[in-house]
C-alpha cells in the first residue's frame, strides 16, 4: 500500500465529482424531496441490500409512514409489515425505536449533531455521517461497505478492512479523501462508484474516474480486493416448525421473543426436534386427532450471516376449533400467502405457505 502522500486527495475528489456529474444517479426516490427523515429511512435499507431491492420496499414505506409523527405512531407489527421480505429485520425494530425516541426525546425533530444522531438506536458511524452530509450537507466522512471496498482497492490494502487496524486505517483515509466543498455529492458519489463501478464482481475501471491512481489496477490485481474476511465454519441449527391447520383453513402463527432471530415476527411454533412437536401435539390438544398424523415435510435450509439453519415442517391438519392450547393468532392462508397481513412474517415462513398453497 502507498503512504498517505501519494494518495492524491484533491485528484480523488475532483474526479470523482465530476463524474459524478456526469454519470452518478440522481434520480434516485430518496434523492428528491430531501429529508433527514428520508435519507435516514433510505440509508437504513440499504445496509446489506442493493438499490434495485430497495426502490419498491422504500416508496411503500413512505406511503405508509411519510414523516416521523406518523412512525412513531405506528406499532412494531405495522413496520415489520413493511420490512418483510428485506431481511435483517433488527434494522426495522431499530428504526421504530429511534423514531419513538425522537419524538420523546427531540420533540420529533431529527437531531442535527454528530453524537445525537449516532445515540439513536441501529445508526452507526457511517450511517450518521451519510445522513448528515447527505440531507445537511455537512462535513462527514462514510465507509459503508461499498466504500470499503473501493478505498480497499484504491489502495491496495492487503489485509481484510474489517479487521480493527485495518478498519481505523480506511477511516483516516475516508476523511483525507473528502473534500472541503460539496459534501453532500461527494458522499453519493462515492457510493455511486462502489454500486455501479467498483463493484464486487467484474468492476469497470475502464470507466472509473480516479483509475489513474488506484493501486489494485496499477498492480493489475483489481481481482484480489478487498481481501475475504478469513474463513469460520458456519455452525449448523436444526429447527422443527409445526404448521397446525384448523378446519377452516387458517395456520396457527405465534409472535417470536423480541430477541434472537425475526425478533417480534410472526411465525410457527418451534421445537428443537419431532419428538418434541408430537409431545406438543399431545399435551395441546384437547379434541379429536393424534399426534400419528403429523407429517413430516422436506427439510430446508436457511442461512444467516453466522449459521446455517435447517428448518423441518411438521403438519398437523384438522385441527378443531378451539381445540389446541397453545397461544397464538389462527390466520388465513391466502391471505399470509398474498401478503395481505399487517405484521411481519420471516421469509423462510412465507416459503412454506407458499409450498402449502401448491
Ligand atoms: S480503477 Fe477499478 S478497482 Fe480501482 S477504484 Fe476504479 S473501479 Fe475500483
Amino acid at each position: 500500500m502507498s503512504d498517505s502522500s501519494t494518495l492524491k486527495e484533491s485528484h480523488f475528489s475532483a474526479k470523482l465529482l465530476a463524474w459524478f456529474d456526469q454519470s452518478g444517479r440522481h434520480d434516485l426516490p430518496w434523492q428528491l424531496d430531501i429529508t433527514p427523515y428520508r435519507v435516514w429511512v433510505s440509508e437504513i435499507m440499504l445496509q446489506q441490500t442493493q438499490v434495485k431491492t430497495v426502490i419498491p420496499y422504500f416508496e411503500r414505506f413512505m406511503q405508509s409512514f411519510p414523516n416521523m409523527q406518523v412512525l412513531a405512531s405506528a406499532s412494531q407489527d405495522e413496520v415489520l409489515g413493511h420490512w418483510a421480505g428485506l431481511g435483517y429485520y433488527a434494522r426495522g425494530r431499530n428504526l421504530h425505536k429511534a423514531a419513538v425516541m425522537i419524538r420523546d426525546e427531540f420533540e420529533g425533530e431529527f437531531p442535527t449533531t454528530f453524537d445525537e444522531i449516532l445515540s439513536l438506536p441501529g445508526i452507526g458511524r457511517s450511517t450518521a455521517g451519510a445522513i448528515l452530509s447527505i440531507s445537511l450537507g455537512q462535513r462527514q466522512a462514510i465507509l459503508d461497505g461499498n466504500v470499503k471496498r473501493v478505498l480497499s482497492r484504491y489502495l491496495a490494502l492487503e489485509g481484510w478492512p474489517g479487521e480493527k487496524s485495518n478498519e481505523k486505517m480506511l477511516w483516516s483515509v475516508a476523511e483525507l479523501l473528502t473534500p472541503d466543498v460539496r459534501f453532500n455529492d461527494y458522499t453519493q458519489a462515492i457510493m455511486d462508484l462502489g454500486a455501479t463501478l467498483c463493484t464486487r464482481s467484474k468492476p469497470q475501471c475502464g470507466k472509473c474516474p480516479v483509475a489513474e491512481y488506484c493501486e489494485a489496477r496499477q498492480q493489475d490485481r483489481v481481482s484480489e480486493f478487498p481481501f475475504s474476511k478469513p474463513k469460520k465454519i458456519k455452525p449448523i441449527k436444526t429447527a422443527y416448525f409445526l404448521i397446525l391447520e384448523n378446519q377452516q383453513g387458517q395456520v396457527l402463527l405465534q409472535q417470536r421473543p423480541q430477541k434472537g432471530i425475526w425478533g417480534g415476527l410472526w411465525s410457527f411454533p418451534e421445537y428443537p426436534c419431532l419428538q418434541s412437536c408430537q409431545t406438543e401435539v399431545k399435551r395441546a390438544q384437547t379434541g379429536t386427532g393424534s399426534a400419528q398424523s403429523l407429517v413430516e415435510w422436506e427439510v430446508f435450509r436457511h442461512t444467516f450471516s453466522h449459521y446455517h439453519l435447517d428448518i423441518h415442517p411438521v403438519m398437523f391438519q384438522g385441527v378443531r376449533e378451539n381445540s389446541m392450547q397453545l397461544e397464538g393468532e389462527w390466520v388465513n392462508k391466502q391471505q399470509l400467502c398474498q401478503a395481505e397481513v399487517s405484521f411481519g412474517v420471516p421469509a423462510p415462513i412465507s416459503k412454506i405457505m407458499t409450498l402449502m398453497e401448491k
